[in-house]
């Protein structure tokens, strides 16, 4: 009796109530009153794990394994708060949890037993371990028009993420995606500001759940790269941006500021500049627009090397000394160092020569710290492999299935010439069709370590789904190119003569930063020699864009039947690529951004007036396609729209209402735009913007409401002198099916 008395009481001793705000701020107040200043200089302190890792001849042995010594030095010697793994081969989840516990285990040995905080890049799935869910990146989930698919996408993550013990992930990007050179545009939610914090703030609350304290599935978010990253001139990675202060609120700012908000636990910096001052080095954006007034409570951490390259790269330094200073006076609380103690040392003597006030140290460890309470680390330091049963599980790879399937988007479908019926014979064709590094894309375990599909190989590519679902003996395939050398044109169009459809598969290789730099938005020479010989033999070219950033297609487009658009899929992609051309799945994605025409007039749907290409002498807005652009294979018809009033009151709202209707044969989902226009104003205003989105499903005939509501927000813009203001004045308001020829 007394056995089963206690069993009954014991887990409720366990279950441990979960910390107030104010229960942490006690214990990092107590906690931060007993450390030296060696100990508040380690926690600001973030290492690369591949610095601490045993190598042999120089390379790092596989599996991973900690040195024991280089792991003593960092945390008993320099006191390390944080380590983050970045480059190299993906590894078991079993191995992860050696990693974890070994670094876990000596922290925990120190005086104050303070855990290490560990980061990573678990961008859309947890993608630095095998086996796990990779899902689509977040331009293709920007494409969804669906919260709803980021929220899920990012709370499989977490759970996959924490399953190897790691409770913070850099994720998710806020950057706003208009410069469609730019390398990293495919990690952003694209070129609406209004889409992107949707978007965000489902992903954030995927990622961290709706509790101040997380529970042991979920993983801190890391805004990132706040702010203005990626908006380079050159269209090159990490070199410079201008954007004036009131641009930067208008469109940069509101992202960051609504995931600051919502309780977003981390941001990361800007490696970049805007209009001459590093963001690392910029105490305007970093405390007085971050800390004070967004409010922001929790820690800001330097992107990999960024405080040093203050003065190798951006020479605003003199040193590494003179940087930190800078960097810290600035506002950066953590810093990724990543290979070496020179920051950890550099700062002590910051400090002990008054450059870096005590305070400025004793709030940066204070955020750091509250953040290790929230991530529940002091209470589960490492975390049971037991508690994730479902990691990888055929659950979580439906959910992947989906989410990819709202994601692909139809730009083009001549005659309804898709879907494809059963017992055609197909020829597929083309660099993307069979790899999984084009459907992947960057931060993927194919793309790191030894960039081969090996890790994948139980995943499709796209030829191998298209031979799955419509038939082996019904598939053929010659690559025809690669991207960038002619391989079999000849060949290829020989047996495209003896095909019905040519599935043709361009589009990109996986790459991310500096390797993703490009001088011309084109897509490759080869790929246009392949399209246009193959377009030479009249048969209908189904064209699969499989890549991160719109690459022009003007000169081979008009050759083509149909278009679909994957972005990066991830690893359903190839199965929803066949899928859509067989017409299981009913494509609903919308651009998330503009798809350009030709590589000088790289114009956002959010022109100004003098932009369009009406008013324009020369081109004007004239995209191949618009962004929120995408066909389906039902039709809809809007109708109804209806008002509660035309004049916004005072304070309330004014509730707007359309009904669409599923016209069609098939069932549909479609993403319902309200476009808003403000017809005059004191700054010159957008021809329009989007100001609320919502997705529904329909079977044929079917007919749903959509409400939507316009509020004073909706309205407003930031005016001359950086208020953000909503002036009275008339305003145009349209709602409609984007695939027809509707002009605004
Ligand atoms: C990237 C970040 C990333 C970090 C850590 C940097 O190069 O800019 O987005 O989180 O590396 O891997």
């Amino acid at each position: 009796l007394l056995f089963s008395i206690l069993a009954l009481v014991v887990p409720k001793i366990q279950a441990q109530k979960k910390l107030t705000s104010t229960d942490i701020d006690q214990k990092v107040k107590a906690l931060v009153s007993q450390m030296t200043l060696e100990e508040k200089v380690g926690q600001m302190t973030q290492i690369s794990i591949e610095f601490l890792l045993k190598t042999e001849n120089g390379r790092v042995v596989e599996p991973h394994q900690i040195d024991m010594d280089k792991l003593a030095t960092c945390i008993k010697k320099y006191k390390v708060g944080s380590l983050l793994n970045v480059g190299g081969n993906a590894q078991t989840r079993e191995n992860w949890h050696a990693l974890i516990e070994a670094v876990q285990k000596m922290a925990l040995q120190e005086r104050l037993k303070i855990p290490v905080l560990y980061g990573i890049d678990a961008i859309r799935g947890n993608n630095y371990t095998l086996e796990t869910v990779l899902f689509p990146q977040e331009i293709a989930q920007a494409a969804s028009f669906n919260p709803e698919v980021s929220r899920k996408a990012s709370q499989i993550s977490a759970y996959e993420t924490r399953a190897s013990f790691i409770p913070w992930t850099f994720s998710p990007v806020l950057d706003l995606g208009r410069q469609p050179m730019w390398p990293r545009i495919w990690e952003t939610f694209g070129e609406d500001p209004y889409l992107g914090t949707q978007m965000g703030l489902a992903t954030i609350n995927g990622f961290q759940g709706n509790e101040l304290v997380e529970d042991k599935y979920h993983v801190a978010a890391c805004l990132k790269h706040y702010m203005g990253y990626s908006m380079p001139l050159s269209g090159h990675d990490r070199t410079p941006a201008w954007i004036p202060e009131r641009e930067m609120r208008e469109y940069f700012l509101p992202q960051f500021a609504a995931a600051v908000k919502a309780g977003a636990k981390t941001v990361m910096v800007n490696s970049s500049e805007i209009n001459g001052v590093p963001v690392h080095a910029s105490h305007h954006i970093l405390t007085d627009i971050l800390k004070g007034e967004l409010g922001f409570k929790g820690f800001a951490v330097s992107d990999w090397q960024d405080i040093q390259y203050l003065y190798l790269r951006h020479h605003v330094a003199k040193d590494d000394k003179d940087a930190i200073a800078i960097a810290i006076n600035a506002g950066i609380d953590m810093s990724m160092v990543p290979t070496d103690y020179t920051f950890t040392e550099d700062l002590l003597q910051d400090v002990k020569e008054g450059k870096v006030s005590m305070a400025r140290i004793n709030d940066a460890v204070s955020r750091i710290l509250k953040v290790k309470y929230e991530v529940d680390l002091f209470n589960n330091p490492i975390g049971n492999a037991n508690d994730y049963p479902d990691v990888n599980s055929a659950a979580h790879n439906k959910v992947n299935y989906d989410a990819a399937a709202e994601c692909i988007t139809l730009l083009k479908n001549t005659n309804n010439f898709l879907p494809i019926s059963r017992g055609k014979k197909l020829l597929v064709s083309g660099p993307t069709a069979n790899t999984m590094r084009s459907l992947n894309g960057g931060w993927s375990r194919n793309w790191q370590g030894n960039n081969s599909d090996e890790t994948e190989k139980d995943k499709n590519t796209i030829l191998e789904a298209i031979q799955n679902v419509f038939g082996k003996d019904k598939v053929d395939y010659s690559e025809g190119v690669t991207f960038d050398k002619a391989i079999n044109i000849d060949e290829t169009v020989d047996k495209a003569t003896r095909a019905d459809v040519i599935v043709l598969c361009l589009g990109e290789n996986s790459y991310t930063e500096t390797p993703g730099n490009i001088g011309d938005l084109t897509i490759s020479a080869p790929q246009i020699a392949l399209a246009t010989a193959l377009a030479k033999t009249g048969k209908p070219i189904v064209l699969v864009l499989a890549e991160g950033r719109p690459r022009i297609i003007s000169a081979i487009e008009p050759g083509t039947t149909a278009v679909l658009h994957t972005y990066l899929l991830g690893n359903e992609g190839g199965n929803v690529v066949a899928d859509a051309l067989i017409g299981k799945i009913n494509p609903s994605g919308r651009l998330p951004y503009t798809y350009p025409r030709s590589t000088n007039s790289l114009i956002n749907y959010y022109r100004k007036y003098t932009e369009n290409k009406e008013a324009s002498e020369v081109a004007g807005y004239d995209p191949q396609w618009e962004f929120g652009f995408g066909l389906s294979y039902t039709t809809f018809k809007y109708s109804n729209l209806k008002l509660s009033s035309n004049k916004l009151p005072e304070k309330g709202n004014i509730m707007v209402t359309v009904d669409v209707t599923n016209t069609g044969k098939v069932a549909g989902k479609e993403s319902v735009l309200m476009y808003v226009s403000d017809l005059v104003a004191s700054i010159t205003p957008e021809f329009k913007r989007l100001r609320a989105f919502e997705k529904i499903e329909l079977q044929p005939g079917q007919t749903k409401t959509v409400t939507f509501t316009i509020n004073k927000e909706k309205l407003s813009f930031i005016n001359y002198d950086l208020k953000r203001v909503t002036e009275p004045g008339e305003f145009k308001l349209a709602i409609a099916d984007l695939s027809t020829n509707f002009q605004y």
